[in-house]
């Protein structure tokens, strides 16, 4: 069933903690992340600022009134190693790409949440084999 997370050991004791229920509780908790993977396509890192600006022309209203300010604007910032890289944008792709980079969130939010029952995992089997290395002495 699990044949796509399946981890090849020779050790007895590892292949014993890895056939436990308590594993098939994480692995079952690893394929519901998967699971939501699926609705996961394009993602993008970055956020999209407002900006509102002073025009070129010096009579404008919009250099003393903020109120007179122009836009909104549409601004696309992200890392790129890592340096801070802004683009902007009209409102179109603009509203485009917030959904992108909220899709991004999601998908970094599923890592995160597969790391942390990884994570839970080897702590267990860590524990587990030293009791087992323990009863054998
Ligand atoms: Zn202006």
């Amino acid at each position: 069933m699990y044949d796509y997370i399946s981890i090849t050991t020779e050790d007895e004791t590892i292949r014993k903690l890895l056939d436990s229920p308590e594993m098939e509780s994480y692995r079952s908790r690893i394929m519901e992340e998967r699971k939501r993977l699926e609705s996961i396509s394009f993602a993008i890192q970055g956020s999209i600022g407002e900006r509102y600006l002073t025009c070129g022309r010096k009579k404008c209203r919009c250099h003393k009134d903020p109120e007179a300010l122009h836009g909104p604007f549409y601004h696309w910032t992200r890392k790129v190693d890592g340096k801070s890289v802004g683009v902007w944008l009209p409102v179109e792709v603009s509203d485009l790409l917030k959904d992108w980079i909220s899709t991004d969130r999601k998908l970094h939010e599923i890592v995160s949440r597969i790391e942390e029952i990884t994570r839970e995992a080897a702590e267990w089997i860590h524990s587990e084999f030293r009791d087992d290395r323990k009863k054998k002495k």
